[in-house]
């Protein structure tokens, strides 16, 4: 298991530090973001450490397409999968990035504009 010391993302996956757990497999976890952005604001992450989509190889192919359909599953049980939700990976400064750890934003419960700001 590829962890990284200082990464708040690596300690809500080991517990040492609290979150709101939706679902989680033996390849993510999926919590409530502490911050939220819409009703429903959801993290999805892998359990290994890897920084951004930037630095996603070949080798995540088979994590972040998990972790993509762990998405759709969440949205689906949860049960605003018909009425729709977004997706959202920032990457690197411009994109946003806050975590250098991979994370999926799913973001559900009210209208998104496109592009985003
Ligand atoms: P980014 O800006 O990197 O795309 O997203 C990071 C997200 O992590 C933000 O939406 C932020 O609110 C959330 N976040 C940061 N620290 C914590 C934490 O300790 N717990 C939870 N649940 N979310 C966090
Ligand atoms: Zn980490």
């Amino acid at each position: 298991m590829m962890t990284s010391e200082d990464c708040i993302f690596c300690k809500i996956v080991s517990g040492e530090i609290p979150s709101k757990r939706v679902y989680e497999d033996d390849v993510c976890v999926a919590f409530n973001d502490l911050s939220p952005q819409a009703p429903t604001h959801i993290l999805i992450i892998p359990r290994d450490h890897f920084e951004s989509l930037d630095k996603a190889g070949r080798d995540q192919k088979d994590t972040l397409g998990h972790m993509l359909l762990s998405a759709a599953e969440i949205a689906r049980e949860k049960g605003f999968a018909e009425k729709g939700y977004r997706v959202v990976i920032n990457t690197n400064a411009d994109g946003g990035q806050t975590v250098f750890h991979l994370h999926i934003h799913l973001l559900a419960g009210r209208p998104f504009v496109f592009p985003p700001g």
